[in-house]
C-alpha cells in the first residue's frame, strides 16, 4: 500500500482559502514546520515541498463524520442533530469558586482539574488570554490546576489550537483536549497517526454556534469606550451567570456589557468559513459541553453529552468523586435548550450552502427543510452578509451600545421563537 506522502502530490496552496476554518493542525503535520501561525492565522513560510499531508489531513476541505464516529466513539452517528451520545445531562462544578468563574457550569475545568489532581493526565490543550496582548486569545498547554482555573471561560475569537498538537505530542503526555468542533476534526484526523492517538486520549469538546474575527473583540473594545492599550484584563464571561463582557482597564476602570447585549457582533464579525459548518455539539468529541439555555436550570449549569465509553466514564467518575453535580435530561430537553442554534447549523448549513457553494467535502445527511425555514435560513445569511459589510460595520460602530444591546436581546428571542415554530 502506497505511504500517506505518496498517494498525494498536493502542496499547501492546493487548500482552498475558503475551506480554511484556521483549526492548525496543518502546522501540526507539515514535516518541514513551513506552515505559520500567529495564534489565529495560517499562512505558508517557507517553502513547500509538496508533501501532500496538510492536504490530506486538512479537516476544512473534507471530513467523514460517520466513519471518524465509528472509530472514535464505536458507533455511527444515530441521532441527525446531536450525533452519536449514550449520556445526555446538565452539571455544574461543586466547587462554588470554579463555577463562578467559569463560562457556563464550570464543567471543563472541573473535569480538567480533576484529571491532572487524580495524574490521569500531564497537562490539557486549552485557551487562554495572552499576557502580551490582553485583549487576544491564544492555545496553550496547562499543565497545573492553577493554570487550568485561571484558563477558564469561553473564549470568543478564532484560534488555531491543532497548531500546538505537534509540541505536545513530542512532550510526556498523555494530554487531554479542549477544543471547539473544527479543533476537534483536525484532532480525529491527526489521529490516523498512532502518535497523536495515544498522546491526547481524552477530547473535552465544546459547543460551537458562533465564532468571531478577532475584529469583534477590537469592536467591543472601542465601543466600551478603550483603547488596546488600555486593556489590562478582558472576559468574555465575566460576572455572575450567564456573564458577559468585562473590561478591567489599566486605569481600574471596569465596562460590564451582559453576554445577550453583544452578540449582535455574531452577525457582523462571522468568520467566513464558519458558515459552512455543520457541527453545533461537537459530534466527534468523548463528551460535549455547552450552556444550559433551560429556565429549570438557570444559574449556571452546562449541557453534557457523553458520546464515547471512555467520556461517559469520566463524567460518571467526576460525579461520583463529588467534584461535578449531575442530573440527567431527555433530548427534548437539550433541543428546548439549543434549538435555534441546531437549526442554523444542522439546516442553515444546507441553506447556506444552497447560495455561497463552498467547496467541501462533507458527507452529511440533508434533513428535510420546509419553505419557512429555508426563507427564515436565507434571510439570516442575507443579514450577516449585509452587516460584514466594512461601510455597514463604519455605521453601526456609530449606534448607540444601549440601541444595539436592544437588537442584539431582540434578535435572540426572534431566533428561539422561530426554531420552535
Ligand atoms: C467560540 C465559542 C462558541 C460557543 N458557542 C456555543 C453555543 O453556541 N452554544 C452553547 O451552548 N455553548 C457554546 N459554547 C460553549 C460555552 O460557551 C462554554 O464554553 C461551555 O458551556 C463550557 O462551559 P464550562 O463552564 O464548562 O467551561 P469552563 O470551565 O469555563 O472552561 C472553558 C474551557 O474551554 C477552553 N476554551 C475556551 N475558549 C476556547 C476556544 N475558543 N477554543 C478552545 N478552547 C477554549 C478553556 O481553555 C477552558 O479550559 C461556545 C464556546 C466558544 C469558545
Ligand atoms: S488544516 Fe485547518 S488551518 Fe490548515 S488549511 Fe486545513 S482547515 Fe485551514
Ligand atoms: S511541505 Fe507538505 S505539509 Fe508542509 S506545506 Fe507543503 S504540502 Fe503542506
Ligand atoms: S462555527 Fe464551526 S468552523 Fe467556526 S469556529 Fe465554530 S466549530 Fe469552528
Amino acid at each position: 500500500m502506497p505511504s500517506v506522502i505518496e498517494e498525494s502530490k498536493h502542496g499547501f496552496s492546493d487548500i482552498d482559502e475558503a475551506v480554511c476554518t484556521r483549526c492548525g493542525a496543518c502546522v501540526s503535520i507539515c514535516p518541514i514546520g513551513v506552515i505559520a501561525t500567529d495564534g489565529h492565522e495560517v499562512r505558508l513560510a517557507g517553502e513547500c515541498i509538496n508533501c501532500g499531508l496538510c492536504y490530506r489531513f486538512c479537516p476544512g476541505r473534507e471530513m467523514d463524520f460517520a466513519a471518524l464516529s465509528k472509530v472514535h466513539l464505536q458507533a455511527m452517528p444515530g441521532d441527525s442533530l446531536l450525533g452519536h451520545y449514550r449520556h445526555l445531562g446538565v452539571a455544574h462544578a461543586t466547587s462554588d469558586e470554579i463555577r463562578q468563574r467559569a463560562a457556563s457550569g464550570g464543567v471543563v475545568t472541573s473535569l480538567l482539574t480533576y484529571l491532572l489532581e487524580t495524574n490521569q493526565i500531564r497537562g490539557a490543550i486549552g485557551a487562554t488570554m495572552r499576557e502580551d496582548k490582553p485583549w487576544q486569545c491564544q492555545p496553550a498547554i496547562l499543565r497545573t490546576p492553577q493554570e487550568v482555573k485561571r484558563a477558564a471561560q469561553s473564549k470568543y475569537s478564532l484560534l488555531s489550537l491543532d497548531a500546538l498538537l505537534r509540541t505536545a505530542r513530542d512532550e510526556d503526555g498523555p494530554f487531554a483536549v479542549v477544543g471547539l468542533p473544527c479543533h476537534v476534526h483536525g484532532l480525529r484526523r491527526l489521529q490516523r497517526i498512532g502518535s497523536y492517538r495515544a498522546k491526547f486520549p481524552i477530547v473535552i469538546g465544546l459547543f460551537c454556534g458562533f465564532n468571531l474575527e478577532p475584529a469583534a473583540t477590537d469592536h467591543l473594545i472601542s465601543k466600551a469606550g478603550f483603547t488596546q492599550g488600555q486593556v489590562q484584563h478582558l472576559e468574555y464571561r465575566g460576572g455572575p451567570w450567564p456573564g458577559g463582557l468585562v473590561i478591567h482597564g489599566r486605569d481600574g476602570q471596569r465596562r460590564f456589557v451582559p453576554k445577550h447585549a453583544y452578540s449582535y457582533v455574531n452577525l457582523m464579525h462571522v468568520p467566513r468559513r464558519c458558515l459552512a459548518c455543520p457541527d453545533l455539539t461537537n459530534e466527534l468529541a468523548d463528551l460535549s459541553v455547552g450552556d444550559c439555555w433551560l429556565e429549570e436550570y438557570a444559574g449556571g449549569w452546562s449541557t453534557v453529552i457523553g458520546r464515547s465509553l471512555q467520556g461517559e466514564r469520566l463524567l460518571a467518575e467526576a460525579a461520583q468523586a463529588g467534584v461535578l453535580r449531575m442530573e440527567r435530561i431527555g433530548r427534548e430537553d437539550v433541543l428546548r435548550s439549543h434549538g435555534h442554534l441546531l437549526a442554523y447549523k444542522k439546516e442553515g448549513y444546507f441553506v447556506r450552502q444552497s447560495w455561497l457553494r463552498v467547496p467541501l467535502g462533507y458527507e452529511l445527511l440533508r434533513p428535510p427543510i420546509g419553505v419557512k425555514r429555508w426563507i427564515q435560513q436565507s434571510l439570516l445569511l442575507a443579514a450577516i452578509l449585509m452587516l460584514s459589510n466594512s461601510a455597514v460595520r463604519g455605521m453601526v460602530q456609530r449606534l448607540p451600545g444601549s440601541w444595539l444591546a436592544h437588537m442584539s436581546r431582540s434578535g435572540r428571542t426572534a431566533a428561539t421563537r422561530a426554531a420552535g415554530d
